[in-house]
């Protein structure tokens, strides 16, 4: 993992109005900054409601902070009548960096399927933001010892239709969903057999070059106390973190996961 710059992701979900992110984005910033930690060489991405993007971003850009944001969702369509749904050209015109796309608990609560989850993952393409395609198996898979298989039959659900140059803009996060919010952290190795398994699928699919410039987040349960030695696995590029990621010094601590 060492040429793949490591990136820190902090999926709020549907938590923090507008005040509250911009009191969170502030102390985050300056909880990095007063450990006169250089965290550029870590990427720091916030990932909001769509209803706080805007400030967070008035916020990043006026105080040129060295934290991108992201959407937790977006539309699979350009514009149009499609009556709640926020489109790829609205978050770039916000600064949006990055998207999550097929995140668990929008497969399990809104019916997204791999196929939903690609076409979501070209919109944000198409309006140069990276998408971060999440994928992972439930409990029932896992203990079934399908994991694999089963993971590794999402990451082609959702490439399908990307080609090699899009391929290549996108970030994939490996969350077991039994993981997700429960306390229950998957061990470094359970994360690593994965993370490598998505890795080998996408040398297949597009080169080794490509897959070895790819980065491969773990998402479940990751907090300050288990951050490093998820990272310390070899496929491991970063960490997408739900609740660890509402507490900026918390969350700072597992930016800083190297001291
Ligand atoms: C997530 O929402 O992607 C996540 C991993 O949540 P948590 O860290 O709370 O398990």
């Amino acid at each position: 993992a060492t040429t793949r710059t490591p990136l820190m992701a902090g999926n709020w979900k549907m938590n923090l109005d507008h005040h509250e992110a911009i009191a969170l984005v502030q102390k985050l910033a300056w909880t990095l900054q007063d450990a006169k930690h250089d965290y550029a060489e870590v990427e720091v991405v916030v990932v909001p409601p769509f209803t706080d993007i805007r400030s967070v971003q008035t916020l990043v850009d006026g105080d040129k902070l060295e934290i991108r944001y992201g959407a937790q969702d977006i539309s699979a369509h350009a514009s149009g009548a499609y009556t709640g749904e926020i489109s790829a050209a609205m978050l770039a015109k916000l600064g949006v960096s990055y998207v999550v796309v097929g995140h668990s608990e929008r497969r399990e609560h809104h019916g997204e399927d791999d196929a939903l989850v690609g076409a979501k993952a070209k919109a944000a393409l198409d309006g140069s933001m990276t998408p971060i395609i999440c994928v992972g198996e439930g409990l029932d898979v896992r203990q079934a010892g399908d994991h694999v298989r089963y993971t590794l039959a999402q990451v082609d659900g959702a490439y399908d239709g990307l080609d090699a140059d899009q391929a290549a803009r996108t970030v994939i996060a490996y969350e077991p969903v039994w993981a997700i919010g429960t306390g229950e952290v998957a061990t470094p190795e359970d994360a690593q057999e994965v993370c490598a398994a998505i890795r080998g699928r996408l040398a297949e699919k597009y080169g080794e070059d490509l897959a070895q410039a790819l980065r491969i987040l773990y998402g479940g349960s990751v907090k300050s106390s288990n951050v490093a030695s998820i990272m310390a696995q070899g496929d491991v590029d970063g960490a997408l973190v739900g609740g660890a990621s509402l507490q900026a010094e918390e969350f700072a601590s597992i930016v800083r996961y190297r001291q």
